[in-house]
């Protein structure tokens, strides 16, 4: 038996029985692997589950307000998913009279997909020849082939892709695509993976050649990029400012105004700086209470943030709204300001 047949019947063995394994709606599919993108299994699926309670069809999610689709995907991190699958939910509404498109090119065009959940969508909903590949994916073939060019190089990128489509078995894409990634999400795992009792190991490059920690390369680090923010809880009788987002990865959250600096301040230098002031110039205000720091981290930035709590009258800002106290909760917000929600009385 090859690699890829041995794939599909460790496949049919062993594999997890998961709510959008058993559909080839591809409104579904979709939708789980855009959920699934940067989210594990056990976290995503409550999200699946409740965005298709809340949004049957694609339509049900098209009429949605983008606040409801924000709200609903609080928590999950990486915003622009969401965005994204709002914005083309209308345009199949709009432009493919609410049906999935059925092309490879049509679908890879739609906002927010790419090349891995085109193949995923067109090959688990209809079984088109397309090879999947995520990070699971490489992961199995550099090991196995014992592939050492970095996969996230534009050479890497496309020796693995090729690979893929080699090895696909093209009259059943879907069980084979569902095969690779399962294999490698719970058999070849990143950190000890299971080769005692691994079919492959006979051939797997990386097991006989004592390397399966090395594989795979990856070839740049990403910079992190610090950030230092003081958020503003602002009190003005029961009411706080609230703003909506524009741009950046948080846009269409909501958020409290914030002062930025270039390195950690401390609370006293915060106050006298010209940024201050120019919120609080005209205003008496009395800072009630500054919390200890949140490090929230992100794929580029490592946010140090602290919440002060000010009570503070004629305070006037342009892009802030004065919300109530008791309907904060109501807002799609970040994991970080959540995370403060957690640790104050609101109600
Ligand atoms: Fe992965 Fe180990 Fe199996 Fe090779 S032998 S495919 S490294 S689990």
């Amino acid at each position: 038996m090859n690699f890829s047949n041995k794939l599909v019947s460790w496949y049919q063995n062993n594999k997890r029985d998961l709510p959008w394994r058993n559909t080839v709606n591809p409104y579904y599919i979709w939708l789980s692997e855009i959920i699934l993108q940067q989210t594990r299994v056990l976290q995503g699926t409550p999200y699946y589950l409740a965005f298709l309670k809340a949004f049957p069809t694609i339509e049900d999610l098209a009429n949605a307000s983008e606040d409801k689709v924000l709200k609903m995907w609080q928590g999950l991190g990486y915003y622009s998913r969401a965005r994204n699958l709002h914005f083309t939910a209308k345009d199949i509404v709009n432009n493919f009279a609410g049906e999935f498109p059925k092309d490879y090119s049509k679908v890879l065009k739609l906002k927010g997909i790419g090349i891995y959940t085109a193949a995923a969508i067109t090959s688990f909903a209809f079984d088109m020849p397309y090879a999947v590949v995520d990070g699971n994916v490489i992961r199995v073939l550099s090991r196995v082939f014992g592939l050492s060019t970095p996969f996230d190089t534009p050479v890497g990128k496309k020796k693995f892709q090729q690979l893929a489509q080699e090895l696909l078995i093209e009259k059943d894409a879907a069980i084979y695509n569902q095969s690779i990634m399962e294999f490698g999400a719970i058999k070849c795992k990143p950190k000890s993976p299971d080769c005692s009792s691994c079919p492959m190991q006979d051939f797997c490059i990386a097991y006989i050649t004592n390397s399966v920690a090395e594989l795979p390369v990856k070839s740049n680090k990403i910079k992190v990029k610090n950030r230092f923010l003081h958020y503003l809880f602002i009190e003005q009788e029961d009411n706080i400012f609230l703003g909506k987002r524009k741009s950046g990865i948080w846009t269409g959250l909501y958020e409290f105004p914030f002062l930025e600096f270039l390195n950690k301040t401390e609370e006293k230098q915060v106050i006298r700086s010209n940024e201050w002031s120019r919120i609080f110039l005209n205003s008496t205000c009395e800072v009630k209470s500054v919390s200890s720091e949140f490090i929230h981290i992100l794929s580029h930035q490592k946010i140090h943030a602290q919440f002060w709590q000010i009570k503070a009258a004629s305070v006037v800002l342009d892009d802030y709204e004065l919300i109530s106290r008791n309907s904060l909760l109501e807002f799609p917000v970040s994991r970080l300001t959540e995370k403060y929600f957690e640790t104050i009385e609101l109600g």
